[in-house]
Parts: structure tokens; C-alpha cells; sequence
């Protein structure tokens, strides 16, 4: 479209356009051709009027961005980023060398080479203003012959992806592979499932075990917690599993999966549904992470519980040994403020446990925090979503007509409040000597344990 016909349609358009409309957010486009099994992008980026600043890519990724054109002029690098003044929008057009960065990065969280897959974050390779740029981008991939695009990101169509600028230094994995993909629907959502790499399992079984804890985890919550996540499947050496989880603007799992598993590993298994758990919860600001985990690693037995699974034994045995570890040490500063693992998995596993007895103690066994989650998911807040905690805690609290979400937030969060685990364990009847498990039925709390552990 010429200049003058564009002018005359914007004209036409600012004249019908209803006073009390609100301005339409900006876009950012980006149109990326993978070339060279997708080890060379070539990226045209259209950047919307107004933008004036630094570009940027990841800490440590600028290096691999190479022949910045800005409206034909090539862009100089300075002080890890180029400058870009947008007064009418630009067009910008470079390369990323993904090979390369996989090769000198080897981090999944930007680039990294994994049994022919390169992992590759949106936010390591797409230059975008700094400090973030309003409005929304959209994002369309063409790949080579033989290589496919993964992604958490939100799909609007085959090959493009849609989320706002704000979320893109954050947004979800994908990556460039020779991906086996296929799509696990669910009630509430679907799994796109993409696998790389040989296995000792087929393709069929991996996919059927992530679709069994999927079905596990959507029991608990009352349906699958996301409208759909990208889970990318990658091979590792031996027999285990490792994951990992992000939001954003879309969904995303990365599972590095090991050759030699078996499926005789399966029902030992709680990596995919500690994984698949952190999908139903809003993306949290980092000094929540506690939160995030917590409610993973609580509700994760609870899961395999209720699918029959896990022994109560198992279960109890676990939290016996595991809580300990979330105890506040000499000079914790609160959950919010002391990030250890121990007070992050443990620490938060406990806040969720003493919580829940209060909830069921409190209501008669009327509610729990299952249905303060329940609510959660419900209120449309799933890993996708960015949401202040107090927002997640006003929704729970709500949800369960008691403040004790909130209430014990604002006790926990910023001062060490320690927990008599030895009373908690001994009012709910629970003891544990080595591997054996004995239950008190007498105790004061042992109904409050028996709706816990209910399969
Ligand atoms: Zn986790």
C-alpha cells in the first residue's frame, strides 16, 4: 500500500472511529525463516510508531545477533543493544546465530543444543525495546524441510504465535527440531506433546504416560488447568527425569527424558505431575517462587493419592522427612525473603500444609485448599497468566469464605515462623520409624489426616 492510500484510510478510519474508543495497542511483528535445520534465523522485525530506544536480546545472547538493518541502515552494537528511533514505526531485519549460541550457551533458559533439538527462548533471539514497549507482538515461523517450531507461546494459527511485549522477556520455551509432534486432547485443555531423540520407550508410551498424570492432575483440579501447553521432550543419558516449567503469555514444560527409562519407573514417577501442577497457578514475581513450588511439591502426592497410586504411607512418610527441610534456619527472613531450596520446595510445602489443616479445621471439614485452587483455575488463573499474590490470595480466600490464605501470607512472608512439626505429626496420629509408617486412629487431628490421605 502506497503512503498517500494509507494516510487516506487512517483519515477514514480516525473519522469513525467513536470518541470513547480506546486507542488499539500497538504491534510488533516478527517474521523469523529458520534456515540451516534451523542453526541461522532471519528475523524482520516491524516495530510500531513511537518506539525509541534500546533493542535487546537476553544477557549474553547479543553476541549471536548479527547485520542489524534499521530502515535499510545498518545498526551499530553499543553497550549491548542497538538504537532505534521510530518516530513512524521501523523495519529492522538481522540474523540470530542459534547454532552458535546453543553451542557457547548450553543453557535451556536461552539456547541449548539437546539430541538434535535447539531449545531456544522467544527473549534470547527477538529484539525487542528496553524497558518493554506496550501492546502485543506476533510471531510467524517458517522452518526448513525436516525441522518443525515448538512453542508455549499462544497459538493463533499454524507456524504463529501471538503475547504482549511485556511478557516476551519471559516467554515460554520452544524450539527448532526435527519434533514427532502430536496433540493429547483433555477435558479443559490439550497437550501439545513434541518429542525429540531415541528411547528405550516409544513414542506411543512416553506420550501415555504424560497423558495418564495429566488425567491424574485434571482429576484434582476438576479439568486440565490450561486451555494447552507445549511440552517438549528432550533425551538425556540414563534413567531419570528432570522438568521444568514456564508461563507467560502461554505454557510450556520441558522434560529432559532420560534414553534407559522404563516404564516400570512409571508409578514412581512425580517429576510430570510436580510439573504439570505448576500449570495451575498464575505466574508469580519471583520472590513468590516459594509459592509456586510449595504447592507443587504439596499437592503432587495428593495427586497420585487420589489416583491410587501412592500408599498414605508413601505419602505421609514423605512429608515426615521432607517438611523438616522447611523449617526456618537461624537468620530466615521470611518466605518472601529467604529463596533456599529448602524454604522454596519445603517451606513452601508446609505453608500449604498448615493452611489446609486450618481450612478443614476451622470449616468442620466444610472446605480445604483444594478448593481454594480449584478456584484459582476456575478464576481463569493458570501458569499463563501474570498475577500479584494478592490477587491469587483474595481469589482462595474468597473461594473458602476464610481469610486464612491471607491471614497466614501476612504472618509467613516476611518474618521465620516455626512450626512444631513433631505436635502437628503426633496430632494427626502419624509416626515414622525407618520405612514403616504407623497410624494413630485416636489422635485429636487423625480425621483431619484420614481427608488429606483420602483417596
Ligand atoms: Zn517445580
Amino acid at each position: 500500500m502506497s503512503r498517500r492510500a494509507w494516510v487516506a484510510l487512517s483519515l477514514l478510519a480516525a473519522c469513525a472511529r467513536p470518541r470513547s474508543q480506546a486507542p488499539t495497542p500497538p504491534v510488533t511483528r516478527y517474521a523469523v525463516a529458520a534456515s540451516d535445520g534451523g542453526r541461522t534465523l532471519t528475523i524482520d522485525a516491524s516495530l510500531p510508531a513511537g518506539t525509541d530506544g534500546a533493542l535487546v536480546v537476553d544477557d549474553g545472547c547479543a553476541p549471536f545477533v548479527r547485520d542489524v538493518v534499521i530502515d535499510g541502515a545498518p545498526a551499530e552494537l553499543r553497550d549491548g543493544a542497538w538504537r532505534a528511533r521510530c518516530p513512524d514505526g521501523c523495519a529492522v531485519r538481522y540474523r540470530y546465530r542459534l547454532g552458535e549460541a546453543a553451542r557457547a550457551l548450553d543453557d535451556v533458559e536461552l539456547a541449548a543444543a539437546r539430541g538434535g533439538a535447539l531449545v531456544a527462548s522467544p527473549s534470547a533471539w527477538l529484539l525487542r525495546p528496553q524497558p518493554p514497549s506496550q501492546g502485543t507482538f506476533e510471531l510467524s515461523v517458517r522452518a526448513p524441510a525436516g525441522v518443525s517450531f515448538g512453542s508455549g507461546l499462544r497459538p493463533t494459527a499454524v507456524d504463529r504465535y501471538t503475547s504482549t511485549m511485556a511478557e516476551l522477556p519471559l516467554a515460554p520455551y520452544s524450539g527448532f527440531a526435527p519434533w514427532r509432534a502430536r496433540a493429547l486432547p483433555l477435558d479443559g485443555g490439550e497437550i501439545a506433546l513434541s518429542i525429540v531423540g531415541d528411547y528405550a520407550l516409544s513414542d506411543d508410551e512416553i506420550a501415555r504416560w504424560i497423558g495418564r498424570a495429566a488425567r491424574m492432575v485434571s482429576a484434582y483440579y476438576g479439568r486440565f488447568p490450561t486451555p494447552r501447553v507445549w511440552v517438549g521432550v528432550l533425551p538425556t543419558d540414563g534413567a531419570e527425569l528432570f522438568g521444568r516449567t514456564l508461563g507467560n503469555g502461554g505454557a510450556s514444560i520441558l522434560l529432559d527424558w532420560g534414553r534407559a527409562t522404563t516404564l516400570a519407573q512409571r508409578d514412581d514417577d512425580w517429576i510430570v505431575p510436580h510439573e504439570l501442577i505448576h500449570l495451575a497457578l498464575p505466574s508469580l514475581d519471583a520472590r513468590h517462587r516459594w509459592l509456586e513450588e510449595g504447592l507443587s511439591t504439596y499437592v503432587e502426592p495428593l495427586v497420585r493419592r487420589r489416583a491410587g497410586i501412592l500408599t498414605r504411607e508413601a505419602l505421609w512418610r514423605d512429608l515426615w522427612r521432607g517438611l523438616p527441610s522447611g523449617l526456618p534456619a537461624p537468620g530466615d527472613r521470611g518466605l518472601d525473603e529467604t529463596p533456599t531450596w529448602g524454604r522454596t520446595y519445603w517451606g513452601g510445602a508446609l505453608f500449604c500444609l498448615v493452611v489446609d489443616l486450618e481450612l478443614r479445621a476451622r470449616s468442620g471439614g466444610q472446605t480445604s485448599l483444594g478448593d481454594a485452587l480449584r478456584a484459582i483455575v476456575a478464576a481463569g488463573g493458570d501458569v499463563s497468566q501474570r498475577w500479584e499474590l494478592a490477587r491469587v490470595l483474595a481469589v482462595a480466600d474468597r473461594a473458602t469464605g476464610l481469610t486464612v490464605l491471607g491471614d497466614t501470607y501476612a504472618a509467613w512472608a516476611h518474618a521465620p515462623v516455626d512450626v512444631d512439626l513433631p505436635r502437628v505429626f503426633a496430632e494427626l496420629g502419624v509416626t515414622v520409624r525407618g520405612e514403616r509408617v504407623t497410624f494413630d486412629e485416636a489422635a485429636p487431628r487423625a480425621h483431619l489426616r484420614r481427608a488429606i490421605e483420602a483417596p
